[in-house]
């Protein structure tokens, strides 16, 4: 039952839209049919596609509601409020760097600051295990996801290639965008040593206007949140009808607690307001959508009588199995100018490497994608390839204009020891912080190797002068994995814990494995895909243990506005 409203600032996201509808709020003593812990990527998706059928659904978000005309600048420094930057503990043989390069803080997550490249995973990577034996197979093949992907593509939307030809091939509903200095250098570099490579997209960036949003100017502060609303985030793209369909979205709500009722049905969740007050927001369901660090810790710190490990952890494995994938950047200097910030970083690619070839001597593989660091971050990459500092490094930054940045995306696999734990310490709000454990292990190794040399190679080719490289690592996925067993797995193949009927995962922790596509597309696309589950099983999760398996017709008439119907006319 709707109880009132509460009069938020109109939400301008871009210079072209706005939110110009109050947001319905639900109070505390009533109980909702869905609390969803986090809006980010996933949370987004699945907030809209649930009030878009009709359920009362409240948000919690720790982070702000983002007005984009107000509170982002086209500035590197000054966009680092958008991530999340609260204390985290690192460790294990090769520790991850945490802060800016993982999850976003504040509603749209980490779609706010993405690059937005939108490849889909291959079909191999849904079986691993039985490919390559390594890793673990998916409960789920690519095939079930695939209605999910193409409605995502059309829903962001996605530009690139009309042939995009690697894994199952396929086109894009957007034409490509033009090609910057870096994709000019990929491609070339490519080319000569025979690499196939497609280039303007796979990404989420407008190469056209849409509906109210305008297309892109190419700027380059694609990862400081595009103030210019043509790259997709689900701030723009899925919000903004979710608070037109009813669902409210509580900013700086920290979940600190997921209630567990004495029937072993979760009831709500407890969370901290922006002055450190204690509310209960009562729920049929709670769906966690808090990213792979996040979620397993607010499920460990949820620990009750019979659930002592945490909730949902019965397996034991819930906070294990975590991944990211290898990162290294290699950066070449050109005697041309490239003006690496002058375009999206994300708009050309190569999948040419990234199945199995039991020649190279280990599983799985890589991709090969642009990267378009801004000053800042340039340097910091610097100060680690070069080893420069003061004036050798302010030598280097003299010559920005001069380089160019090709990433490595490496497949990690899913390995029990990178984890996360609770560390003894706590956060501002008082509570266990998250510890992140990750060690490469010696099929990790070699790939990255090998993938290293390969990026190398192609600087060269395209005719670099000089080329260095920074390690590092991307997307952080897994640690509440799904599968079909409940002895090693947290989650069914629909994010519904197998511990706790009416409590559900959907975000990037319940990957059983992550290919080497960036993870973003796979993540809302299974975000649709859980929510038109729920949609069709609603009432068997709210008042029954019956776990229903089979797929869900998909929900076409649930999209957001301008992009529903619209068929993909390049799609295969
Ligand atoms: C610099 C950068 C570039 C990237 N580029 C790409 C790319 O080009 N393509 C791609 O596919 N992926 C990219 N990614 C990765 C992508 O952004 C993430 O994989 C994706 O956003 C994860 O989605 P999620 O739903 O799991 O979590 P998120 O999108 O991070 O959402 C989690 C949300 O939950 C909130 N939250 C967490 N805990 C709580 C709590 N206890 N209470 C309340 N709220 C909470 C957070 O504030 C956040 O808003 C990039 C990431 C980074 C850092
Ligand atoms: S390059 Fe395009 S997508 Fe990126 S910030 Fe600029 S306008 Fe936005």
């Amino acid at each position: 039952m709707l109880t009132g409203k509460r009069d938020v600032r109109p939400h301008r996201l871009g210079p072209m839209q706005a939110i110009d509808a109050s947001m319905r709020t639900y109070q505390e003593s009533e109980t909702v049919d869905y609390c969803i812990v986090g809006v980010g990527s996933a949370g987004g998706v699945l907030l809209q596609r649930l009030a878009r059928a009709g359920s009362r659904v409240v948000g919690l978000e720790a982070g702000p509601f983002w007005d984009t005309e107000r509170d982002w600048v086209s500035d590197e420094k000054g966009a680092h409020e958008l991530y999340w930057n609260d204390l985290r503990i690192t460790g294990g043989t090769h520790p991850l760097a945490l802060g800016a390069n993982n999850s976003g803080k504040g509603v749209g997550g980490g779609s706010v600051h993405w690059a937005a490249f939108t490849p889909r995973f291959h079909p191999s990577d849904f079986h691993i295990y039985s490919e390559d034996g390594v890793g673990v197979d998916w409960p789920m093949s690519y095939w079930d996801l695939k209605p999910w992907y193409e409605l995502l593509e059309r829903e962001m939307p996605v530009a690139g290639p009309a042939w995009f030809p690697w894994g199952d091939a396929h086109g894009h509903p957007y034409g490509p965008h033009p090609l910057g200095g870096v994709g000019d250098i990929l491609v070339r570099g490519c080319t000569k040593l025979g690499i196939r490579t497609v280039a303007g997209g796979p990404v989420a960036i407008l190469s056209a206007s849409h509906g109210n949003r305008p297309h892109c100017i190419y700027r380059g502060f694609c990862l400081q949140g595009c103030k210019v609303g043509a790259k997709a985030s689900t701030l723009i793209t899925h919000v903004p009808d979710a608070i037109l369909h009813g669902a409210e979205i509580r900013e700086l709500a920290m979940a600190s607690r997921v209630s567990l009722g004495r029937n072993g049905r979760v009831d709500g969740v407890v969370y901290l307001d922006r002055e450190g007050r204690e509310h209960f927001q009562r729920a049929r369901a709670v769906i966690l959508c808090g990213y792979a660090i996040e979620t397993p810790r607010l499920l460990f710190n949820s620990a009750c009588p019979g659930h002592d490990r945490g909730l949902a952890n019965s397996s034991g494995t819930l906070g294990k199995y975590l991944m990211a994938q290898a990162g290294n950047v290699i950066a070449g200097r050109f005697d041309e100018l490239i003006r690496l910030y002058k375009a999206p970083p994300a708009h050309a690619m190569s999948e040419e490497f990234y199945e199995t070839d039991p020649r190279r001597g280990f599983a799985r593989g890589f991709a090969i994608q642009t990267v378009g660091p801004l000053p800042i971050a340039f340097a910091k990459q610097m100060v680690t390839a070069m080893r420069v500092w003061g004036w050798g490094l302010r030598r280097v930054m003299m010559d920005y204009n001069h380089w160019a940045t090709i990433g490595v995306l490496g497949e990690i696999l899913p390995w029990e020891d990178n984890c996360v734990e609770l560390a003894d310490e706590k956060d501002q709000y008082g509570l266990r912080v998250p510890k992140v454990t990750f060690n490469l292990h010696e099929n990790d190794q070699k790939l990255i190797e090998f993938g290293k040399k390969k990026v190398m190679e192609v600087m060269w080719a395209a005719g670099a002068k000089q080329v260095v490289q920074e390690s590092r690592f991307a997307h952080l996925v897994g640690a509440a994995r799904m599968g079909s067993n409940p002895a090693s797995s947290v989650v069914d193949k629909f994010g519904r814990t197998h511990d706790i009927p009416n409590l559900f995962i959907c975000d990037g922790s319940i990957l059983p494995t992550q290919g080497s596509a960036n993870p973003g597309l796979t993540i809302q696309a299974l975000a649709a895909r859980t929510a038109d589950y729920l949609v069709k099983q609603r009432e068997f999760i709210f008042s029954t243990e019956r776990r229903c398996l089979e797929e869900p017709p998909i929900r076409y008439d649930l999209s957001p506005p301008f992009t529903r119907f619209k068929g993909n006319p390049r799609s295969a």
